[in-house]
């Protein structure tokens, strides 16, 4: 039977978007040149200064830019490439359409990231060393283990330098689905400035929006231009090249590429946002702490755990519900859509989704699943007021006091 809620009045997130956004994007919808251009490059030149990287690449999405990301390195059918099964799907479908295979890991309980331990024991127990191909071989389908693609899980930095060390050990390349993770840092660098090919998304759901879009940070001047390349049809000459210069250019064509161009409309909301950024971020900070000093030592509930060295920039709120809790989190969740404040559950486990059923899994993922069943995320958003957190706070806290009331 169908339950009637309460209209919800505190939803999980919303964009922050004032004036700024709208005066930018009229200017391009006056200026007639909508698509790629004059806007891409200074939202491009806005990721590059605050991540500190060399190159910035601005396309359609996340999921786009960490295909890019995978073609540019030549992954390919025949490939593996190791992610955490905890994770939103696209991050294993960018995997999956570049036609290599996407191998799962296990996380870390505490930080909810893939654990270095899981990738040790995923390539231990499934592949061997091949002298001829000089590569670690898959031992049931001889698919080549080619690369890691960790996540930042809403926010919180993955473990890099111990899968740098792996990566090494095994000449594996990184490359960071960073999709949540703007502005977030980890020992004294923020997200972008630590692995060759880093992955931003700015779809509305993340810290800042360009309504839909991705960018890719990289060092490497190679990858930049083949990236660039990749985006627009692996067309030699761009077409604000072609518009700029007086005379005629006819240009080439030397691979195949894609259309993966982000629009001059939506560079506009990104710029606007960029330079909100920190203060988006100090707004979050300061949200997350009233949630964690509601629940820091509830006996029935995990606060998000933030290691030395860590800055989270809390994309989303994750609240763990214990094994032993009375309250099971379905029915945090309906009680709390009972009293207009949405939740969701906290992330899928991507192994287990119908998608991906044919998947074959090397290793245990009993973390993943745990943590699929117990994790949910609560409203979070700059615009929140006080009234509205202590009005989640209080909420969930009652959850657990009627069920003692009502078990004693
Ligand atoms: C949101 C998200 C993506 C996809 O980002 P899009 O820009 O929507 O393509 C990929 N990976 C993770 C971990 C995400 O949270």
């Amino acid at each position: 039977m169908a339950q009637k809620y309460k209209k919800i009045t505190i939803p999980i997130t919303k964009p922050y978007l004032d004036g700024k956004e709208e005066k930018l994007v009229a200017r391009v919808l006056r200026s007639g040149w909508l698509t790629q251009g004059p806007k891409v490059i200074e939202f491009e030149k806005k990721v590059n200064e605050y991540t500190r990287t060399k190159y910035a690449v601005a396309v359609t999405s996340c999921t786009t830019a960490l295909f890019l990301a995978l073609k540019a390195s030549e992954i390919k059918e025949g490939d593996d490439v190791i992610v955490p099964s905890f994770s939103f799907i696209a991050t294993a479908n960018s995997v999956a359409h570049t036609g290599a295979t996407p191998v799962f890991a296990d996380i870390d309980r505490r930080t909810y990231n893939i654990s270095p331990l899981s990738i040790q024991e995923v390539i231990k127990s499934g592949y061997k060393f091949d002298n001829t191909k000089k590569a670690l071989v898959n031992n049931t389908t001889n698919n080549r283990l080619r690369a890691i693609m960790p996540v930042h899980q809403v926010g919180l930095p993955a473990d890099m330098a111990a899968i740098a060390v792996i990566a090494r050990k095994y000449k594996l390349l990184v490359v960071e689905d960073a999709a949540c993770a703007i502005g977030s840092e980890y020992k004294g660098k923020r997200v972008g400035a630590h692995s060759p090919l880093v992955c931003f998304s700015f779809h509305p759901r993340k810290i800042i929006t360009t309504a839909e879009g991705g960018v890719i940070t990289t060092d490497s001047k190679e990858y930049a231009e083949k990236i660039t390349a990749l985006r627009q049809h692996y067309m030699t000459v761009s077409d604000l090249a072609r518009h700029k210069t007086g005379s005629i250019i006819f240009e080439s064509y030397p691979e195949i590429g894609y259309n993966f161009r982000m629009s001059d409309v939506q560079a506009a909301i990104g710029i606007a946002q960029m330079d909100k950024l920190d203060m988006v971020l100090m707004k979050r900070a300061a949200i997350a702490n009233a949630y964690n000093k509601a629940f820091v030592g509830h006996p029935y509930l995990d606060v998000p755990y933030v290691p030395a060295g860590y800055k989270h920039n809390y994309q989303s709120y994750l609240l763990k519900v214990k094994n032993e809790s009375p309250v099971r989190r379905e029915e945090i969740m309906t009680r709390l859509a009972g009293a207009g404040i949405a939740t969701r559950r906290g992330i899928m486990a991507i192994h287990q989704e119908p998608a991906y059923a044919s998947a074959k899994t090397i290793i245990n993922l009993s973390v993943t699943e745990e943590c699929a069943l117990s994790t949910m995320t609560i409203p979070l958003y700059p615009q929140m007021n006080k009234a509205e957190v202590n009005s989640v706070i209080s909420e969930i806290k009652k959850c657990f006091n009627r069920k003692k009331h009502s078990d004693g």
